[in-house]
């Protein structure tokens, strides 16, 4: 279960490959590629939970938003997401980079030592490395 780690940087296109690369603790921002495998209607990511520590979220809260993007049921499995439905890795991927670009990285400074603290109906994105607090939209 080590799973193949990629540098989100090579990956993802020119508007993320500005962003910096360093996180205070482990020096690189890097998230697993989701492993994603079909089990007849359901659709399983295998290293959820490794996705989820990675960019330092709550694998419930990372989990309400995807199954929000791609429309879904979802259920745990040990470090496995469950979600019902067929769904492709590339939609997966998209739907986790596209809560990597709303929810973690800090629009001020684009570094992704962020937490995300909810008061009431507002969600906020407070940056730990530049102390900005940016609302975002709740999901
Ligand atoms: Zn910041």
């Amino acid at each position: 279960m080590s799973g193949f780690k990629f540098d989100y940087e090579s990956m993802l296109d020119e508007a993320y490959s500005r962003l910096p690369s360093k996180l205070k603790s482990t020096g690189r921002f890097e998230v697993p590629r989701p492993r994603v495998e079909a089990a007849g209607k359901r659709t399983i990511i295998l290293n959820f939970k490794q996705i989820a520590e990675a960019m330092n979220r709550d694998e419930k809260e990372l989990a309400n938003y995807l199954v929000r993007e791609l429309g879904t049921a979802p259920s745990f499995e040990g470090d496995n997401l469950v979600l019902q439905g067929r769904f492709s890795q590339q939609s997966v991927e998209r739907a986790i980079n596209t809560y990597i670009r709303d929810y973690v990285v800090c629009p001020v400074c684009k570094r992704p030592d962020t937490v995300l603290v909810k008061e009431k109906k507002f969600l906020f994105l407070v940056c730990q490395a530049c102390g900005a607090r940016s609302s975002v939209r709740p999901y």
